[in-house]
This record gives C-alpha cells, sequence and structure tokens, in this order.
C-alpha cells in the first residue's frame, strides 16, 4: 500500500519487483547483483565474521533473494531451497513422531507422496479434509495435531479455501497454519497477512516464471519460528545455488507484468470452453458460477493462470494431447509458454485412484497453465485440438 503522506513512502509491489536485487555498486556501477560462487568466506580474525562463513549456511546472492521473497509476503525470514519439495521436506522436519497434520484433500501430488511414503516413516501422520469446512477440520484435529496445511487454489481442481477462516480455527488449537501459495504468488495473494505462519513456494513455477529455473521458497513469520527454520534450512542442506539464486531473481523482476497476463489469458480461455460444446465442465475461481468466487476476490488481488476442464468424452483426450501445437503437452505450470497436463496420468499418478476419482481428479480431466502468448492464437490452437478430436470420434 502506498501512503503518499509518509515521507518514507513505501513502494508499490510491481516497483519492488522490478528493483530485486538492483543496487549501486560505487566501483563499476553496476544495476545487477552479482553472482557471488563463493562457498568460502574469509574471517578478519578470530571470532569475527563478515557475516557470511560457509555457502550452505548463506551466500550473498542468496540473502539478496531471500530478503526480497520475505518482503514480498510480509513475512520475518525468508529461505530458498533446492526445489519446491526440498521446501516442503525442510518445512515438515518441524514435525517428529507422533505428529499429526491436517492437510488440504485436493493436494500437490508430490506433497501428498512426501507425507504418505516419507514422512511417514518418521511417524508423521496426515489427515486430508476440505479445508474450507471448519466442521470437518474441527472432526479431524487431535490432541497431537500440529500444523495444517492448506492449497489455495488447489491443483488441479481449484478449490479455494479461506485462509483467514483456517489460521484464526488453526490459532485456537495452537496449530500452525502453512499456506503452499505457488498458484497465486504473492503479487494476487499474502497468506501471512491473512494470519498464515509459513507459505512455502515452488518458485520454478510462477516466481521463476520461465520453465528454466528449479526452485523453492520457505517464508515464516515470528522470530522463534523463523530462527527455527534457518536452522532446519542449514542442517537439511537442500539449499538454492547461487547462480539459480540469481535466475530466479531475474525471473521475478517481471511477476507483475506476467501475472496480469496469464490472468487475463486464462480468464478469456476459460470462459471460451465455459461455451464450448465438448466441454464439460471448466474449474476456474475466476468464474462467478464457481463455489470459491467470493472468498478468492475477498482474499486475493487477482486470479491464477491455470485452470482445469472437463472434456465430455474421455475419448477426446488423446487426440486433444497429440493434435496440441502452440501448446506444449507437458507437466509444470506458471511459465510464459502454455503447458497442457493431463494430471490422471503425470502430476497425480502417485495419489491412488480411489482418493483422485472421489475429489474429481479422473480420466477426463485437463490442466491448462495458460502462458502469455496471444489469447487468439491459443484459443485457435486448442479449437483446432478439439476439433480433430471431435472428428476421430464422432466422425464428420
Ligand atoms: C510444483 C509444485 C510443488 C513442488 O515444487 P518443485 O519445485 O517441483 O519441487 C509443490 N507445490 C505445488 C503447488 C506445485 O505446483
Amino acid at each position: 500500500m502506498t501512503d503518499h503522506h509518509s515521507s518514507e513512502r513505501t513502494l508499490n509491489i510491481e516497483s519492488r519487483l522490478a528493483q530485486i536485487g538492483s543496487i549501486n555498486e560505487p566501483t563499476t556501477g553496476a544495476i545487477n547483483f552479482p553472482i557471488y560462487q563463493s562457498t568460502a568466506f574469509r574471517h578478519p580474525a578470530l571470532g569475527k565474521s563478515t557475516g557470511f562463513d560457509y555457502i550452505r549456511t548463506t551466500n550473498p546472492t542468496r540473502a539478496v533473494l531471500e530478503q526480497a521473497a520475505a518482503a514480498l509476503e510480509s513475512a520475518d525470514a525468508g529461505f530458498a531451497c533446492s526445489s519446491g519439495m526440498a521446501a516442503l521436506q525442510t518445512i515438515f522436519a518441524l514435525f517428529g513422531q507422533g505428529d499429526h497434520l491436517v492437510v488440504s484433500l485436493d493436494l500437490y501430488g508430490g506433497t501428498y507422496r512426501l507425507l504418505e511414503r516419507i514422512l511417514s516413516k518418521f511417524g508423521v501422520t496426515a489427515s486430508y479434509v476440505d479445508t474450507n469446512d471448519l466442521e470437518a477440520l474441527e472432526k479431524i484435529v487431535q490432541p497431537n495435531t500440529k500444523a495444517v496445511f492448506i492449497e489455495t487454489p488447489t491443483n488441479p481442481l481449484m478449490m479455494v479455501t479461506d485462509i483467514q477462516a483456517v489460521a484464526t480455527w488453526a490459532k485456537s488449537h495452537q496449530l500452525l497454519t502453512i499456506v503452499d501459495n505457488t498458484l497465486l504468488t504473492p503479487f494476487f495473494q499474502r497468506p501471512i497477512e491473512l494470519g498464515a505462519d509459513i507459505v512455502i513456494h515452488s518458485a520454478t513455477k510462477y516466481l521463476g516464471g520461465h520453465n528454466d529455473v528449479l526452485a523453492g521458497l520457505i517464508m515464516t513469520k515470528g522470530e522463534e519460528l523463523s530462527a527455527e527454520m534457518a536452522f532446519l534450512h542449514n542442517s537439511i542442506g537442500a539449499v538454492l545455488s547461487p547462480t539459480d539464486s540469481y535466475q530466479l531473481m531475474r525471473g521475478m523482476k517481471t511477476l507483475a507484468l506476467r501475472m496480469e497476463r496469464h490472468e487475463y489469458n486464462a480468464t478469456a480461455m476459460a470462459k471460451h470452453l465455459v461455451d464450448h460444446p465438448q466441454i464439460a465442465e471448466v474449474f476456474y475461481p475466476a468464474l462467478p458460477d464457481h463455489p470459491g468466487y467470493d472468498v478468492q476476490n475477498r482474499q486475493s488481488s487477482g486470479n491464477t493462470g491455470i485452470f482445469s476442464f472437463k472434456v465430455k468424452d474421455a475419448r477426446y483426450i488423446e487426440p486433444i494431447l497429440r493434435s496440441i501445437q502452440l501448446i506444449a503437452f507437458a507437466e509444470s505450470l506458471g511459465g510464459v509458454e502454455s503447458l497442457m497436463t493431463y494430471p490422471t496420468v503425470q502430476t497425480h499418478a502417485d495419489i491412488p485412484t480411489e482418493i483422485r476419482e472421489a475429489i474429481g481428479v479422473d480420466d477426463r480431466l485437463l490442466r491448462f497453465s495458460v502462458g502469455i502468448e496471444h489469447i487468439d492464437d491459443l484459443i485457435a490452437d486448442l479449437d483446432q485440438a478439439l476439433e480433430v478430436a471431435r472428428i476421430e470420434v464422432e466422425g464428420v
């Protein structure tokens, strides 16, 4: 928020994004923060440090990214990790034998796999629930529950959770609220301002934004939690390299422009598909008849560029994925290039079929990460693929 009466005027988010890592280096005049490739840092004397000792603990390039990321999410500290999964693993290391977590039902497949196949070995259990249903939350909470973990909107079904309501409920039970904010980014949604304690990002997606860097970010609120996370981040060591830290900052500089275009394109595309005769259903919170529309509008300033849709006939899927040209059939989301994913066999393959189908991830569902190409070209590409599918399935 801008306060024009204050002498210390806070910059708007677009300006803060564009200026990430910008410096005025006195000897060279360099605009951009350099990549410090150094793993070790010389100590001036015994007991003295420049603030940098060893790369895993901290590195100047990574530190600039972490401070910028923390400020964007209104957090007290930021931690850059080697992937979104590394960030999740680091967060989950807060918990141990006998601890229980309450988790969003429609969850990123990798997070589900981490909880069920790895955290379970360390005695951490999880219950999956519609986190928008406070009565269901109340029923599932146990004396050993330590945190609630939510994604909003979820991927791929775009279910929206009221972050403030969940965080308030969680506080009343002394639980931490952890939010995976990958799909909206701090440009559109800032969970810590709504009461969350920890925000996690797969920065591989919108923050990096160009389908060319693997990274994760953790942001924490509060001194004690931030200190504990710093300990885990350093001890586990799944940290981001200086080069990737630079790459990520470079991507983040254009986040505002990209998110505005992603939202514009996804909204236009979703509206186009709602009226399409071969499409059964479109899942996108920007559409007024989406059940999460009001909550989404209240807690976020915009919409993600991802939506999902169900085709009327599962036999359309194969020819569509074979026929799209501009849109790539690939796993991932959030980059400038449009990608189409088939969750049942790709991102959500590790979720048992019964659970997957119970929540609606079935063989007619496609997920579309709408890029920043011209909307007319995207519509033309998908329309021609749908037409190929129609002719092959229905003849003529
Ligand atoms: C991709 C993704 C992750 C995992 O991140 P990686 O960077 O691929 O390790 C976690 N959560 C969500 C919502 C994601 O989309």
